[in-house]
């Protein structure tokens, strides 16, 4: 997978970009009259009742926006927030424009704040989640976000890293120690800072056990020095924070003010050589799926309706792994709290080719530790690692249990490699509107999340048209087509030509040559991903679709066959393998797979609506059809009735029915053909 890892990663992000960035924060103690709230972080289920404050605990809300894609970065003085609360949220910032994928709402991991997961109750199986308050603390983010937003100046962007693997102890393995420090600041010019933006690895855990004060532990106090010197609002972000622990760990608040200056030092070190970061346009990518749910101890709390949150029936649940990038930064947010060891091979290829990579954990979810397959040992014949807990004074096997079992850390690596693979998509239709209708909302979200993409139309659509005459319909469709190809974020547009409805008529010897043109194309691009029609659709009538998709599949694979179509060896092309086949057909037989459309289904409607000669003539056709059986429907009959309204009617209730199947608002959904068994045979890289 490392092959393809930097494919295209400094691909058309040239473009110099004006970034703006607000923020805001906001206090979350809870007020007296909420009631009884209790400290978590510790010993679930016998968790101490909060007596008092010693030190503030914040919601800090930053905005950051290019003109076209804004994202909100906000972080919580909470011990995590699981993900059906974070939905509430994004619901809420939806409303204001926030497309819920670019919202990243990650907690600093306190052990010294009230529960807002519900774990850490006052007696077993009683939830410790104080319902007054962890609404206030969902309307605190919505207003925090909308604050940053309302407050926005134009900055750059500065990167910096540093390390202080002193600072932390692995009780497990000694020598398993990340302590990576990274720093983004916002900064309006030199001097003025809107927002810094830090991690650490050492889990905020120095309050001692039985406390039972309010603090943000060591985040807390140095984001309020960095306030206080470089001005705006510090965030923190936990990184790959897995059995990381303070040096003095649960020691008290004694030893916050000694561990947070010595770590404050080495972050100001790593500031003073602070870089820019390269220019480019706001991306956002997400990988969605789901974790099976290995733990008996989570099952339990699942049931006992502790964890506010869905799991599916099928034992699993979902989880949703992010990054964010500008230029050459990209940040990672985790739902869950990930030994260093997860990024292993990962993240290294990455920053030896100069991208910066920041690390955040707890974002939107809190899953648990994610352990590597390698370091699980609970249920292996060598039996659990144990550690003596030093506090308890006791031998603890505690990761393993906090997790949702072993298979948890080769899914979230994988996703991790999958997560920083730039890929090359070459996306073939026949007509026109073929590739907008049936694949528009995917390929808007891959080419959205930095793929490469070529958009190809076999066909001329002379005739999809109405009251037009042929040499204008060419005209019309051609450049319409290029408008639509153009908003789903194709950076390269090509037209076969081919005289629309008369493929069916082709020659055997005229229909080699199309193979041998689709051939081509894929030794040309090389793409990782070919997006075409289907040869399993059913009843389908349109014969250009029938005899491109069996020229296409064909061509799918002999593109990788040295014996065929040799003489394009000759202009330099190789033969290429593609990776994966997305199909589709207007009636499927096989749908295996399917893309989360919902952030992008005004996109694919806005690009249906540029095929504006196309559509109309669809609808004319649809009305023909309707009045054929004597039916009257108001939508096509009606005048007061534009085309882009039917279509964007037509568009959701049919990408809503997909959706539906999948659990999510709007999908798109395809036989995807890839490596089959051999991803069974392949050996375990995890
Ligand atoms: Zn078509």
């Amino acid at each position: 997978m490392t092959s393809t890892l930097l494919n295209n990663m400094t691909n058309g992000h040239s473009l110099i970009m004006t970034i703006t960035c607000g923020a805001a924060k906001k206090s979350i103690v809870p007020p007296h009259e909420f009631g009884d709230l209790y400290i978590a972080g510790y010993d679930a289920a016998e968790a101490p009742k909060i007596t008092g404050l010693h030190d503030p605990i914040y919601i800090k809300a930053v905005v950051i926006s290019d003109g076209t894609t804004k994202i909100a970065l906000v972080s919580v003085d909470a011990i995590g927030l699981l993900r059906d609360a974070i939905e509430k949220v994004k619901e809420r910032l939806d409303a204001w424009g926030f497309k819920r994928r670019n919202v990243f709402v990650f907690c600093t991991h306190t052990h010294a704040a009230p529960d807002l997961m519900g774990l850490w109750g006052p007696r077993l199986g009683v939830s410790g989640i104080n319902k007054k308050y962890a609404f206030f603390v969902l309307d605190g983010i919505v207003s925090s976000v909308l604050d940053a937003e309302k407050d926005a100046k134009q900055v750059s962007i500065y990167f910096s890293s540093g390390s202080s693997k002193e600072l932390i102890k692995n009780y497990r393995q000694p020598n398993d120690i990340d302590g990576s420090i990274a720093v983004l600041s916002l900064k309006k010019n030199k001097t003025t800072c809107i927002a810094t933006i830090w991690t650490f690895t050492a889990q905020p855990e120095i309050t001692a056990r039985k406390n039972t004060q309010i603090s943000a532990d060591y985040p807390g106090i140095i984001s309020a020095r960095i306030e206080q010197e470089r001005g705006g609002i510090a965030l923190f972000g936990l990184g790959a924070c897995g059995a990381q622990s303070p040096e003095c760990c649960e020691q008290g608040f004694e030893k916050l003010d000694e561990f947070a200056r010595k770590l404050y030092s080495a972050i100001k070190e790593a500031i003073a050589a602070e870089t820019k970061i390269e220019d480019g346009p706001i991306e956002v990518r997400e990988i969605t799926g789901t974790l099976p749910v290995q733990n008996g101890n989570f099952t339990v709390m699942f049931k006992l309706g502790l964890f506010q949150r869905d799991m599916g029936k099928d034992g699993t649940i979902t989880a949703t792994l992010s990054k964010w990038r500008v230029g050459n930064l990209h940040v990672v947010h985790l739902p869950a709290e990930p030994f260093p060891g997860i990024f292993e091979r990962v993240i290294e290829p990455v920053r030896d080719s100069g991208q910066h990579v920041m690390i955040v954990s707890l974002t939107n979810d809190a899953l648990g530790y994610v352990i590597p397959v390698g370091q699980f040992r609970l249920g292996r014949m060598d039996g659990p690692t144990k550690w003596v807990d030093p506090v308890a004074k006791k031998d603890f096997i505690g990761h393993e249990d906090e997790s949702l079992g072993p298979d948890t850390g080769r899914i979230v690596k994988y996703a991790l490699w999958e997560i920083f693979t730039y890929k090359t998509v070459l996306a073939i239709g026949v007509h026109a509107d073929d590739l907008t209708i049936w694949a528009g909302g995917t390929i808007k979200r891959l080419s959205s999340e930095g793929n490469k993409v070529i958009c190809a139309r076999v066909c001329d659509d002379w005739e999809d048209c109405v009251g037009v005459p042929k040499d204008e319909a060419l005209k019309l469709n051609r450049s319409e087509c290029d408008a639509a190809y153009k908003l789903l974020g194709a950076s390269e547009i090509l037209h076969l030509g081919y005289q629309s409805d008369y493929l069916g008529g082709l020659s055997g010897e005229e229909y080699i040559v199309l193979r041998a043109k689709i051939v081509r194309l894929i030794r040309q691009y090389k793409p990782d991903i070919a997006i075409g029609f289907d040869l399993n659709g059913n009843d389908e009538e349109n014969m250009d679709h029938v005899i491109v998709a069996r020229a296409f599949n064909e061509a799918c694979w002999q593109a990788s066959f040295d014996a065929l179509y040799p003489e394009q060896f000759k202009d330099g092309l190789e033969i290429h393998a593609i990776a994966e086949r997305y199909l589709f057909a207007r009636n499927p037989t096989v749908t295996n797979f399917y893309v989360d459309i919902s952030d992008f289904i005004d996109d694919k409607v806005k690009a249906v609506c540029s095929h504006e000669t196309v559509m109309k003539n669809f609808f004319h056709q649809y009305r023909l059809l309707a009045r054929a059986n004597k039916l009257h429907v108001d939508l096509l009959e009606d005048p007061k009735y534009s085309d882009e309204e039917r279509a964007n009617l037509l568009v959701k209730l049919l990408y809503g029915d997909v959706g539906q199947k999948y659990g999510v608002r709007f999908a798109e959904a395809f036989n995807k053909i890839d490596a089959g068994l051999l991803k069974t045979l392949a050996r375990d890289e995890s």
